[in-house]
This record gives C-alpha cells, structure tokens and sequence, in this order.
C-alpha cells in the first residue's frame, strides 16, 4: 500500500521542495563568478562620491542555506555599503515592534514603476511614501521605529541589523560622511513626505538615521545570513536567534517581489521568480522561502541602479536551480 501512496506522489514536486546538495551549490556560486567576472557593463554610483571610488572589479557570489552553511566565491569578505539593501530590515524592526498594519496604512506595498529616489511617485500617487523599499517609503519606516532619540533609534536600527547578521555591523564613517555630505535630494523627499502627513518624526533627523543606515557595512557573507535569516522564517540560521516573527516574514518577501528591484522589478521576478532587495552599493540579495538566500555583490550598476555582474550571477543560479516561486514542480 505504502508504495502506492509514494508512486503517487509526482516526483518533480520532490525535486522542487529538495535543497540542492552542498556540492551543486558550491559548483554554482563559481561558475556563476567565473561567467560573469569578465562583464564589463555598468558603472559605480558615482552620485554618492564614497560609491565612485570602490575598486569597480570585485565581485562576490555567496549561498548561505536555511542549515547555516555558506558557499562562496570571489570578494566574499570585502565589507561594502549595503545602502538600500537596508530597507526591508529597517521595514522588519517596524513589523516587529507595531505590527505590518502600520506598513500597510503609514507607508504602503505598491511599486511605484519609477526611480528609487523618485520625487514624481510622491507627488503623484496616493499613498505618498508609496512602499518601504523606496527612499521615501524607507525613511517612513525609519521614522516609524519607535525611540526616546534619533540616537536610540540609530542604535536600535544597528543592533537589529546585526541580529540578522549574527555580528556585529558597524557604520562605514567615510561611506557615512560622503553620503551626509550629499544628501539633499533625500532631504527634500523627508520634507515633502512630513508636508503631506506621511512622515512621524522629524525630517531631518529621520534623514540622518537612514543615511546612516544606507552606510553600515557588510560583507556578501553577512549579507548573505541577513537574507537566510529571512528564507528561514525570522531565525538566523547561525546563531538560532530570531529575529522577525515568522507570520510577518511572508508580507516581507512580498513587498520584495513587488519593489526590490526599482523600476526593474517586473524583469527581476520574470527571470527569478524571487524576492530580493538591491543597493547602490553593487550588493542584492535575493530569498529562496524554507531554503537559502543567494547574495551577489560588484559596483558597477545599470540604469537602474542594480548591480550588473550580481544580477547575472543570480539570475543564473536561480535558473540553474528552478528556484522561481511560481513554478508548480510539474
Ligand atoms: N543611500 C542611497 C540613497 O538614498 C540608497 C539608494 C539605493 O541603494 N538604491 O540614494
């Protein structure tokens, strides 16, 4: 009988909910390097002037899987600004400490098919701060967090961050006084958020505390265990600690699949099918739910403001792998 039942249960439907061996993963992270290491498309940032001066050839490829174990080829440890890799931690202190109703009627989930740093959005859709992965959305959430001070709020930002990580991050002060130094834009937005009842604290303070939070550095590695910590439901899979409420992560990851790629966003989950967040800084990691997160990492951006060797790579394991969340395993 019990042969029955197993013959029953279609085999691609075992093979998708499988995590792929320690080797396959180990194979896949250097051959997407060795693929990709050469593409001479993009450029820095060069808008934050700390961005233009990072070596624009390093470049890092890591899984670290929902057990704890990390494969990784290239720049792997090479601490770099995680900028708006930020947002969705920043966006899980919120949940965790008030709930993802307040993300929902304070700031909102819709992807605003423009510039992450878009005044325009603003302006021109209801919700104002539009969703928590764009700058606007980001700092609401930041001036969300729940503080006596704009110190114990920075504070509370850095520790959650490192719960994620499992170390201890810490501010890159050069990515910080660069970014500090430039930051109007972000200023304008802060203020124009507060003029239209969408920001709950003081613009610039909140202005500050993201700026600083867009220049924590990390490595692909601990970047990588931020992104697993989600894939397993809330719990850093290295340290055991947990670090979101696991019925909050699922409303995480959607507002990833939806946002996390800008303007982008539509062709990221066309070729992936998965949630993920990029940054200025050349670092995206992309979340694979009950199994690992993937973390590229190199400067040089698109249009968009996406790496372009990261995405590559990742998009080429996660075809490797058939990771996409809406295949049916048929
Ligand atoms: N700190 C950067 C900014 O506010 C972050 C942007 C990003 O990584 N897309 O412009």
């Amino acid at each position: 009988m019990l042969w029955l039942l197993l013959a029953a249960i279609p085999l691609a439907a075992l093979a998708q909910t499988a995590t792929p061996s320690g080797e396959t993963l180990e194979r896949l992270v250097k051959e997407a390097h060795t693929k990709f290491k050469n593409e001479m498309s993009g450029k820095n940032a060069d808008y934050i002037p700390y961005l233009a001066s990072v070596p624009s050839n390093l470049f890092g490829v890591v899984i670290v899987t929902v057990d704890g174990k990390a494969y990784g080829a290239g720049d792997v440890d090479y601490g770099f600004a995680i900028e708006s890799v930020s947002k969705p931690f920043t966006a899980a202190l919120v949940m965790q400490e008030s709930g993802t109703d307040v993300i929902l009627k304070k700031i909102g989930v819709e992807p605003t098919g423009m510039p992450f740093n878009s005044v325009i959005a603003v302006e021109l859709l209801k919700n104002r701060s539009v969703n928590p992965l764009v700058n606007a959305g980001a700092m609401a959430s930041v001036s969300l967090v729940k503080a006596g001070s704009a110190a114990e709020k920075w504070d509370k930002l850095l520790a959650c961050y490192s719960r994620f990580a499992g170390e201890k991050l810490s501010l890159n002060e050069e990515v910080y006084k660069s970014e500090a130094a430039s930051n109007d834009h972000n200023k304008g937005i802060a203020e124009l958020l507060k003029s239209y009842d969408r920001l709950y604290a003081d613009p610039l303070e909140t202005c500050d505390v993201y700026t600083r939070q867009c220049s924590v550095n990390v490595t692909a590695k601990q970047l990588a265990v931020m992104g697993a910590t989600l894939a397993n439901g809330g719990v850093n899979p290295v340290t055991k600690e947990r670090c979101l409420d696991a019925k909050y992560v699922p409303k995480l990851l959607a507002v990833m699949m939806m946002a996390g790629f800008y303007d982008e966003s539509g062709l990221w989950a066309w070729h992936t099918g998965l949630p993920a967040k990029t940054g200025v800084g050349g670092g995206i990691v992309a979340i694979v739910p009950g199994k690992m997160a993937i973390v590229g990492f190199s400067p040089p951006l698109d249009e968009a403001g996406n790496s372009v060797r990261a995405g590559k790579a990742l998009y080429y394991i996660a075809n490797q792998l058939d990771l996409s969340l809406f295949g049916s395993g048929k």
